[in-house]
């Protein structure tokens, strides 16, 4: 029978989502990969213990995560089921719906038919009675926001939601779902982008706009799906993302693309006395629109890890500027 750590309050810093009262651990853990049904659930167990132990409260899915598409959901329910019950009130748990999930017209995008069913869907597979945060997945070009937008409103009103949030949304879509979310009084308060030294668009485009509305941002692939670690410095690993045939998003080649500002990076962190995964991290929570950082992790040794660079997230003017000269060059 599972018992979590009493200590996993001890030292992991809880960061408020803008001006709301909800906090989140400046890491939570992300399901997308690893806790499929093509994936060991005593490993995903493991993995999910590890992150409770150590103070993480966020817990990242959405309906397709897997794969197949809606098993991470159903392996987390079973985990929760199983380890957590008693723990449910020190998690907050989100999920999504926007992505293809089920054939047919109704089966993806962000109409109302479309997510409140999605939703409905997500509570049975996790057997929770609400989600802490539910997300708009993807921003959906044939639909009003409006629509969207309330059909977000709808889960909160049948206490099926606490919170809403949205992700990929660039900032002019943000700054129109925020007036209607404004209009409805919907408790919108986070946004989802990707965000990592690779992918630093949002600092321009996004994060001054949810700044200014006081919102805050949970940051994806802050590894770049682990590309910003040293585990490909020598090699493709065989159990890595980038080799792992049901894993379709890292491919071979985006190693061999990165690999010398990789080194570049890696260097600059082992002066941190920091790994490459630590720095990026820690290089993500400078960001002041940034509450909380996900991290996806194949292993308990790696959530482990990543906690560490909780230990030194500040860094010096001259560090900041070798990091971007590097990513400039
Ligand atoms: P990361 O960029 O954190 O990559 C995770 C991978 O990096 C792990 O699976 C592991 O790869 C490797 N890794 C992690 N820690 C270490 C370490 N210390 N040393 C070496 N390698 C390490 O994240 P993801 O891209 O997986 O995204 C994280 C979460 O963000 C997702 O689970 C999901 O919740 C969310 N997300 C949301 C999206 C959205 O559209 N809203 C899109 C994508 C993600 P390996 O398997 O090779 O060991």
């Amino acid at each position: 029978m599972y018992q979590a750590n009493e200590q996993r309050y001890a030292t992991m810093p809880y960061r408020r989502v803008g001006n709301s009262g909800l906090k989140l651990s400046a890491l939570g853990l992300g399901l997308w990969n690893n806790f499929g049904s093509v994936d060991a659930l005593a490993t995903q167990k493991a993995i999910i213990h590890q992150a409770f132990d150590l103070g993480i409260t966020y817990y990242d899915l959405a309906n397709n995560y897997g794969p197949v598409p809606g098993s991470a959901e159903e392996n987390f329910g079973r985990i929760l089921a199983d380890d957590l019950r008693p723990y449910r009130d020190e998690l907050v748990i989100a999920s999504k719906a926007g992505y293809s999930m089920w054939p047919g017209p109704y089966g993806d995008w962000g109409s109302r038919k479309s997510i409140i069913a999605s939703a409905d869907q997500s509570l049975r597979r996790t057997g929770l009675e609400y989600f802490d945060i539910f997300y708009s997945h993807r921003p959906d070009p044939h639909t009003n926001i409006e629509e969207t937008a309330g059909a977000l409103d709808q889960l909160v009103r049948e206490g099926k939601a606490l919170y809403v949030g949205i992700s990929n949304y660039n900032g002019a879509q943000t700054q129109a779902i925020m007036r209607v979310f404004q209009d409805l009084g919907t408790p919108f308060i986070i946004h989802q982008p990707r965000y990592n030294l690779f992918n630093r668009d949002v600092e321009q485009d996004l994060f001054p706009v949810l700044q200014a509305a006081h919102k805050s941002a949970v940051g994806f692939s802050a590894l770049s799906q682990g590309l910003l670690t040293d585990k490909y410095l020598h090699g493709i690993p065989a159990d890595s993302r980038a080799r792992k045939a049901t894993i379709p998003f890292l491919h071979p080649e985006q190693v061999d693309q990165t690999l010398t500002t990789v080194k570049r990076l890696n260097a600059v962190a082992a002066n941190r006395h920091q790994s490459l995964a630590q720095m990026a991290l820690a290089w993500n929570l400078r960001e002041p629109a940034i509450a909380c950082v996900l991290i996806g992790a194949s292993r308990p040794e790696q959530v482990v890890a990543n906690v560490a660079a909780l230990k030194n997230l500040t860094f010096t003017p001259a560090e900041l500027h070798e990091i971007d000269q590097i990513l400039a060059d």
